[in-house]
């Protein structure tokens, strides 16, 4: 599995998307340590570290266009926000269990070399195993059983 395959076949398009949203800026910066990206919805403006990698800045644009087309919300309910988005956009990226099963299977279980092959940090590939569906659990469990557990 090359990413560039993968890309080529893959639904979805983080920067494709985020270019959709005309009004909206996207700005470069050093952020504080463990901050990838922000969304200012007063200026419209996206800022993305500096220093990403390709796939960290793929998933992170992805999740501030989430953040872009849900909307602000009040401080008490950024948690939930961040988790919600975490979610939606782990399952954007992600779409297919038996593709996310193939490279976890190809990674030998090593979640850094099977986010490479799907394109996504392992952040993100982190998240989308965390929150797989029972149905998903079950399909993905017959093939990576104890790595799930
Ligand atoms: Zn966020």
């Amino acid at each position: 599995m090359r990413p560039r395959e993968y890309a080529a076949s893959h639904p979805h398009h983080p920067w494709r998307r985020f270019a959709e949203l005309t009004d909206w800026s996207l700005v470069w910066a050093e952020l504080p340590e463990g901050v990838m990206g922000r969304t200012c919805h007063q200026t419209r403006t996206v800022t993305l570290a500096l220093g990403l990698s390709q796939a960290e800045r793929r998933c992170t644009i992805a999740h501030e266009t989430a953040h872009i087309v849900r909307g602000p919300v009040a401080p008490h309910q950024t948690l939930r926000e961040e988790l919600a988005i975490d979610r939606s956009v782990a399952r954007l990226l992600v779409p297919s269990v038996p593709r996310l099963v193939d490279a976890m299977v190809w990674a030998d279980g090593h979640l850094e070399t099977a986010a490479d092959a799907l394109w996504v940090d392992h952040y993100l590939l982190s998240v989308r195993l965390r929150t797989l569906t029972a149905a998903e659990r079950t399909l993905a469990s017959t093939r990576l059983g104890p790595a799930l557990s």
